[in-house]
């Protein structure tokens, strides 16, 4: 066994790890005090810069098949980086990349929606939460109904990330009733704006808002079905299951931030003639911070080491979500805790920190779906207790 990182990894995680310190760390404060003004967190246009500057250096199409200019690291080379990026409260990723299920798309399709959005010209955003279906996605209500060459779509979607800056969406409709959503019952449709869907924000106790979206009579034609009709299910599932480690992923970069943090002040801050990290209750929290942060690193690149090597990793996947973004949720306590008064204020990220990560126990399946897919598989024989793959 092999835990140690190639040459190549080694250089691609310093070079992402310098452009978080350089480029994105010092934008912090200035994000802090102007929450809620971005989706990008800062400005739009500072962060096209800064994905140019990357692109400059190399990165772009971290995740993008070389026949569409990208550079396809892999799994492990994605959560790697989603480790460094996790350092920084800045939302920040690189250029070039387009959601996984627009490959799916025909050749018309890949033209006006899969190549824009990896050029960066254009912005999806994946619309299945409705306001009675989030964790039960086959009970979505909004519905497409068949007219002519032209599907008309009338329903709400809610919750969905990049919804107010979004020119086009991925929605979910049932479009046969007779079928079970999860056999044929739903499809997805790429819809651009200007066809007649609306968007508003929904505030959030995070940095920014997720949007509502309302279809009332939306005319689609029916060639921009993406896949096929039916197909509509398992190209949701198969969006919604690639961003699990990469969350877990995420959440190791930023407790580990946190935890520097908390060993530093913890080394300078004295009470009663002593620094706090000389006192056990202090040094607990540092250990078991420590010790969560390393174990979510290794579910989340063997969850990521499983899909570089094609095999089935929903199950690892989902036990990365699961841990990592408890694990993250502990860690900011506990890091504001040592920090004590200070690490309640705005002054430091730790609150804003605090706020944000609560969202990673929430999307892309709950704690509570996660336990229920973990359990299921254990309990229907799906995974093998003990199983090394
Ligand atoms: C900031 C943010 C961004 C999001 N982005 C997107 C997006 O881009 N696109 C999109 O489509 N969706 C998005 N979502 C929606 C997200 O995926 C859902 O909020 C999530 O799946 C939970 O659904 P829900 O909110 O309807 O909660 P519910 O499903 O109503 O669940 C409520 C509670 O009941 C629990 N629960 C539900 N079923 C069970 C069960 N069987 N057993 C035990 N407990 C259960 C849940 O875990 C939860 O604790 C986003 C949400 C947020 C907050």
């Amino acid at each position: 066994m092999d835990f140690s990182l190639s040459d190549e990894q080694k250089m691609i995680q310093q070079t992402v790890h310098s452009f978080v310190e350089r480029e994105l760390i010092p934008l912090e404060r200035e994000m802090m005090q102007s929450e809620g003004k971005y989706s990008t967190g800062i400005e739009p246009e500072l962060y096209h810069e800064l994905q140019a500057k990357a692109k400059a250096l190399g990165f772009w199409g971290i995740n993008t098949p070389e026949a569409y200019g990208g550079a396809n690291l892999g799994a492990v080379m994605s959560a790697l980086i989603a480790m460094e990026l996790g350092r920084t409260l800045v939302p920040f990723t690189f250029g070039g990349n387009a959601d996984n299920i627009l490959y799916y798309g025909n050749e018309q399709q890949k033209q006006e929606y899969l190549i824009p959005t990896i050029e960066g010209k254009r912005r999806s955003c994946f619309a299945l939460t409705e306001p009675g279906a989030g964790s039960d996605p086959s009970s979505i209500r909004t519905a497409a109904v068949k007219d002519g060459n032209h599907w008309i779509i009338n329903g709400q979607k809610v919750f969905i990330t990049g919804g107010n800056e979004a020119d086009f969406t991925m929605v979910f409709a049932v479009t046969d009733r007779d079928k079970a959503p999860q056999n044929g019952g739903v499809t997805c449709f790429l819809v651009d704006r200007e066809m007649g869907w609306t968007s508003r924000p929904v505030p959030t106790m995070g940095g920014w808002s997720p949007a509502e979206l309302f279809f009332e009579n939306v005319r689609v034609p029916e060639d921009h079905v993406l896949g096929e009709v039916g197909q509509g299910f398992s190209l949701g599932m198969q969006w919604i299951g690639q961003g699990r480690w990469l969350i877990a992923s995420r959440c190791v970069g930023t407790s580990e931030r946190l935890l520097q943090m908390a060993v530093d002040y913890s080394r300078q801050r004295v009470t009663f003639g002593q620094p706090i990290a000389n006192r056990q209750a202090i040094q607990w929290m540092l250990a078991d911070s420590a010790v969560e942060i390393q174990a979510t690193k290794w579910l989340a690149l063997h969850a990521a080491w499983k899909a570089d090597q094609g095999l089935d990793n929903r199950h690892e996947a989902s036990m990365a979500k699961l841990f990592g973004s408890n694990m993250a949720n502990r860690v900011v306590d506990r890091v504001m805790q040592v920090h004590g008064g200070m690490g309640y204020t705005r002054e430091m990220p730790i609150e804003r920190w605090y706020r944000d990560l609560r969202v990673t126990r929430i999307y892309e399946g709950t704690d509570e779906i996660q336990h229920f897919i973990i359990a299921r598989n254990l309990l229907k024989g799906y995974v093998k207790i003990g199983a090394w793959e």
